[in-house]
């Protein structure tokens, strides 16, 4: 497993998203400075309460995958990355193949989530 790659790819990973949320905020409406004392018909608003939903949605989304990347990089620099953080058993590497923030084991994130 080549760590040094790894942490590389992630942080090409956050420029990205946070990249991505950038555009994300641009493009809310909510964001817009003239938005109030914007005189829109209630058919906007609706519409522009939809979009803004939306783009919080995707923004929570994007923040969360935001932070799992951080917390494996602050694990790769204190030299537990790859370590399930719960059971202490080493992460196998077909699921940081996958999943290369995943912080904890199959087993552990099935007890976790469930
Ligand atoms: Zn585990």
């Amino acid at each position: 497993m080549n760590i040094k790659k790894i942490e590389f790819q992630f942080k090409e990973e956050m420029a990205k998203i946070k990249g991505q949320m950038e555009k994300l905020k641009m493009g809310d409406p909510f964001q817009d400075p003239d938005h109030v004392i914007d005189n829109a018909s209630v058919d906007t608003d609706v519409r522009e309460q939809e979009a803004h939903q939306l783009i919080e949605v995707e923004l929570s989304t994007l923040s969360k995958r935001l932070n799992d990347i951080e917390r494996a990089i602050s694990r790769i620099n204190s030299k537990k990355y790859g370590i399930c953080a719960r059971c202490s058993r080493d992460i196998p590497e077909k699921r940081l193949e996958l999943l290369p923030e995943a912080a904890y084991c199959v087993d552990c994130e099935d007890k976790l989530t469930s």
